[in-house]
Parts: C-alpha cells; structure tokens; sequence
C-alpha cells in the first residue's frame, strides 16, 4: 500500500514538473564545478549557485582550521551537549557570538547548532505551544514552516511584506504570547525583510520577532554581522537565527537572543539537548571564519560582492528592458541573491538547462519552493566571481533571450 501510494505521489512531482535531481559535483568551489560527463570525460562549470557568497568554503585558513582542530580534538564531539559534547572551543564560539551581537539583542546569549534547519524548528517548536500566536511570513523557509507547525501553535500566514496584513492580524490576536517569524534576507527573492517596521508593530503588540538571518549573516553590515547590523537594529524582542553554512563557508548554526529565552532553549530545545553537538574541529573552523568576517579580509570580500551585485542587476535590468515580450523580470535586490523571474516552471528549467550546455550553472527554481507561476533563475553572487564571470553569464543569457522560444508546455505544467 505504502509503494503505491508513495508511486502515485511520485507521479504527481514528475506532472506539475516539479522533479528534481542532485547534480554530482567534484570538487566544488564557490565559482567553479567541475562535473563527470557520460563519457568518463570532466567539464567545467561557471557556477552561479552557491551561497558560500564570501568564497570562504575554500579558504585555505578554513582548511587548515579544520585539519588543526582534527589533529588536536578529534574528529567528533562524542556526545550531546549537556552530557560531554561541549567543549572550551563551542564555549568560545557561543561568547563570541554573544559579544558580536550584543548592541543588538541586549544581553545575548548564544547557542550553537548542527544546522540552520535544526535551530529555526528548535526555538519555534520549544518557545511556543498552543496558548502562542505565530504570524508567519509567507516567504519563510522551509524551517520555520516546520518549526511553527511542530510547536502546535496557531499559525497565521500573511502576505510577503504586507504589514497592513502584520498589523491587523497582530491587532485581532486574543493569544497570551504572539510571535512574528520572518526570514531576514528572502532566500528565493534576494530581499530584506522591513525589520525595523516589524520590530515597531512587535513592540506596540507586545510580541516577539524570530529572524532567521541564514542569508545576511557574514554579507550583511561594514562588519559582516548580518540583516542587524546593516539596519541598525537593536531590540531584546529579536530571536536570531544565523547559519554558518552559508556566506562563513562552513556548516552550523547558532541563535541568539536575550538571557531567560537563551537560559529556556539551553534548558528546553530538544534538538540541543537530544543531537550530538558538532565536531569540535569544525567549532575551531568557525571561530577561524568569524575572524575572517570580521578582518579586512571579510570588508574586501564584500565590497567586491556589492560591485559584482550592481553589475548584475544592471545587465540584467538591460536584458529584460530588450526583450519586454519574454515578460522575465529582475527585481533589484541588495544582497548577493538575484532572482531572474520568468514565470512557467518548464520555461525556467528550460533556460537552465541551456545555460548548463553553455557551461554555466544556474538553478533553475520552481513551486513548492516559490509561488506558482514564478519560477525563476535563482543567481547567487560570490566574492571569488569576477566581472568577466559575470559579463559571461549575462552574455549567454543575451544568447538564449534572443533565440528563445520556450518549450512547449506538457499537460499539467
Ligand atoms: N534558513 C534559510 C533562509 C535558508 O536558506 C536555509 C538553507 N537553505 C536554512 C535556514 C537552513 O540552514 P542550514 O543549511 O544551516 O540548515
């Protein structure tokens, strides 16, 4: 029953072509991939994919910090946290943190994760239960759909950015504790969440305001602390949620807020307490990537990502003024995430696929990741890309504007 049950679901993907496949990568950097071809033959791939935005996943530091931290510690931590998991480097890790976000959650406290995934369903599903109101961004990740789900609060959607929606669902709510959970920098859209607005209708509503800052941590403010830094923000209502599997180059996550919500998942959060906590060699790669976020090494970096962002969405803006009839559409985002929106989902994998035949590797992204009807290219800058990597995909892009006609539509796409 289970097989064709799971076989009719499986049909239903391939239908609204929604299939997905993993690509076999062989060793990947931030800008280049090199993969095997069918004939044993290797091929190099212009990556626009990743969201190592820093190019720090092949920093020879990050990898000499890891072989180190081996060598010295092992290779794992052997236990969960509050058994003997954690160690004087996690410790380092967790106060550092505390220190960098300080002047924005006032008293923080940090605690690590395995992974961003991990930390957005603790906090939601440990800090609320059923006498909580989640108001939920509709952009969230994954994660904190999850994580809302799992707490068994109510959860009350409203419209991407909408806070006229915020403000008269937080102003109907009859629920003890309410909590707005947003994605700072939208992962699929490239765009910054109006927190300052948010935090204002938080504070006028009694309410708490989760931020998982998974894309504008390490990118985001002169010192690479994130979405808080760059907006000034400063409030103890603000639960943070930071991975470092993304612009640190590594993998790890870590939430931040004031001390009794900190002191509460340290005692509650269950993915804490009942997971194995993350190998201590990776801990002293961390620590070794905060200093490169925060040394002139990280402002060089990001000076260099906002240039390449600007080149970007110029010659994309070009592209879409040329070709108005394709009806694709670059919204101008301030974050190394650029979206190219052109709508039908074949269409989009279409222009994916032809741009991989040019050796360039985009993902092409489609429901249930974003809304029906605005599949798109997903553009990830890096610090290591340089103008002409960017000039090179705009150009192949010029190539299939010019010669586009989508492909057919199969029936139920
Ligand atoms: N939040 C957002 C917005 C993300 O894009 C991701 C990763 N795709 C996560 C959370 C999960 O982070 P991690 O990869 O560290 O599990």
């Amino acid at each position: 029953m289970l097989i064709e049950h799971l076989k009719a679901r499986l049909a239903a993907i391939e239908a609204r072509g929604e299939r997905r496949e993993r690509h076999r990568a062989q060793t990947p950097t931030a800008t280049r991939q090199t993969m095997r071809r069918p004939d044993g033959g290797k091929r190099e791939l212009l990556m626009f994919c990743a969201n190592d935005y820093l190019g720090l996943a092949s920093h020879p530091a990050l990898v000499q910090a890891l072989a180190d931290g081996a060598q010295h510690h092992g290779a794992g931590a052997g236990a969960s946290p509050l058994v003997s998991g954690h160690s004087e480097l996690h410790h380092r890790l967790e106060e550092r943190l505390a220190a960098w976000y300080a002047p924005h959650i006032p008293g923080a406290r940090v605690l690590g994760f395995s992974c961003g995934y991990m930390a957005n369903i603790a906090v939601l599903s440990t800090l609320c239960d059923a006498d909580t109101e989640i108001f939920s961004e509709r952009l969230n990740h994954a994660s904190l759909i999850d994580g809302a789900r799992l707490s068994r609060a109510r959860v009350t959607p409203y419209p991407h950015a909408d806070l006229c929606t915020l403000r008269a669902q937080l102003m109907q709510s009859q629920a003890r504790i309410k909590l707005i959970a947003t994605d700072a920098v939208f992962s699929m859209d490239g765009d910054i969440a109006p927190l300052a607005d948010i935090l204002m209708l938080a504070e006028r509503f009694d309410a708490w305001v989760v931020v998982d800052d998974a894309h504008g941590f390490g990118v985001l403010g002169a010192r690479g602390r994130g979405t808080l830094e760059r907006l000034g923000l400063s409030s103890p209502r603000l639960i943070l949620m930071g991975t470092l599997g993304k612009a640190a180059g590594l993998a790890g996550a870590f939430v931040v807020a004031e001390p009794t919500v900190g002191e509460y998942l340290l005692q509650a959060a269950r993915a804490h307490l009942f997971s194995t906590a993350v190998p201590p060699a990776l801990v002293q790669a961390q620590l070794t990537s905060l200093d490169l976020i925060e040394g002139p090494d990280g402002s060089v970096r990001r000076e260099r990502l906002a240039l390449l962002q600007s080149r970007l969405h110029a010659g994309l803006a070009r592209l879409c003024a040329q070709h108005p009839a394709l009806g694709w559409h670059a919204p101008r985002t301030d974050t190394p995430v650029q979206p190219l929106i052109v709508g039908d989902n074949a269409a989009a994998m279409d222009l994916s696929e032809r741009l991989a035949r040019a050796g360039i590797r985009v993902a092409g992204i489609r429901p249930p990741s974003v809304p029906a009807g605005t599949a798109r290219l997903r553009i990830t800058l890096c610090a290591g890309h340089t103008r002409d990597d960017v000039d090179r995909l705009l150009q192949a892009l010029q190539a299939c504007a010019h010669g586009w006609s989508p492909p057919a539509r199969p029936a139920g796409r």
